[in-house]
């Protein structure tokens, strides 16, 4: 696999074309950034850190018969993809009240919420990815009924396999983002799976160890994700 042109850099990842049309190579950088990218960093070993953290989940998923995007690692930092068509679209779930659902309800972070809340977002930096519904994708044409079906379903299934994995190893997943994108009239989960876009808390203690740790400047971010992938059995040397 011949690693061709930079496409595209987003806040955290860079994708590159291959000589294959249909596979990218999606780089993790040590970029780290919050609040809509008005917070930024280098963090070392960051980029290492969710790569391999990215694929290990992706794995599970696609093992327990989720389509995703991941093909294959290929660096410690490059992971080999499908060429997706993205959907602007951010689909969060939640198990735990925290982060905006706590801003904007005033609700008590921490509260458990049974069933888990299912909510979409426009993505869209400049718009602060504006909450959106179902009515609003399908009228302005970010994506058809049945692909927002789809995801919903499948967003909701991969709570089941990580709310599992997590909990077994002594972690609550309080809630998490989830992008999705078109190969071959299917829709197939992309972007990543990391600390960087979940909130992960320690079941004793309610110790953050996600990306609230940079958002709050709590410290030891990297030793932390770390630390998560460690409980889930995730090697990173
Ligand atoms: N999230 C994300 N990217 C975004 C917005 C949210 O990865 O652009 C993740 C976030 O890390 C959290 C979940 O989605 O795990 C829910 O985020 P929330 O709506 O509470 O917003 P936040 O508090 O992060 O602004």
């Amino acid at each position: 696999m011949e690693k061709r042109k930079e496409l595209y850099a987003g806040k955290a990842k860079s994708i590159y074309t291959t000589d294959d049309p249909s596979k990218m190579i999606m780089l993790f950088r040590d970029d780290t950034s919050a609040f809509d990218g008005e917070k930024t960093a280098q963090l070392n070993r960051k980029g290492m850190v969710n790569n391999k953290f990215n694929a290990a989940i992706m794995t599970k998923l696609a093992d327990a018969g989720i389509p995703t995007h991941f093909e294959a690692l290929v660096s410690d930092n490059e992971s080999l993809v499908k060429n997706l068509a993205m959907l602007p679209v951010e689909c969060v779930v939640r198990n735990r009240a925290a982060g905006s659902l706590v801003r904007r309800l005033g609700v008590k972070e921490g509260e458990t919420l049974n069933p888990p809340t299912y909510e979409l977002f426009l993505k869209d930096d400049a718009l602060h990815d504006p909450m959106v519904n179902t009515s609003l994708c399908v009228s302005f044409g970010w994506a058809t009924e049945v692909q927002l079906e789809k995801m919903e379903a499948l967003t909701l299934q991969v709570n089941e396999v990580l709310f599992a994995l997590f909990d077994a190893a002594g972690m609550v997943l309080v809630d998490y983002k989830l992008e999705f994108g078109v190969f071959n009239d299917q829709i197939i989960l992309g972007d990543e799976f990391s600390p960087d876009g979940c909130r992960i808390w320690d079941k004793e203690t309610n110790k953050k160890m996600d990306k609230d740790r940079f958002r709050q400047g709590l410290g030891s971010v990297i030793e932390t994700y770390e630390e998560v992938g460690a409980r889930l059995g995730i090697t990173f040397d």
